[in-house]
């Protein structure tokens, strides 16, 4: 495994998202700006989420919303040799 992006930081909407793959609750706008978020992170690789941040007026990584918020960390990883 390779770390290919790190110290992301993932809104509590996204952070659940990766975490659970779960949209439950969220809406339209939120859930399509979320999916299209993981979507691309995931064309790089896998995400994974890590510890909690706290708060920070940085806007999400995943989603953009470029709202200041609780967010967490999250990683994208990528495997050494692609098949
Ligand atoms: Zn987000």
């Amino acid at each position: 495994m390779t770390i290919l992006f790190d110290e992301l930081l993932a809104c509590d909407a996204c952070a659940n998202a990766i975490a659970n793959g779960d949209y439950e609750g969220y809406d339209a706008g939120e859930e399509a700006a979320t999916k299209r978020g993981i979507r691309d992170w995931s064309r790089e690789g896998d995400l994974v989420l890590g510890d909690e941040y706290g708060f920070s007026w940085r806007g999400c990584d995943c989603c953009d919303n470029g709202l200041g918020g609780n967010k967490h960390y999250f990683a994208v990883l990528g495997l050494e040799v692609r098949r």
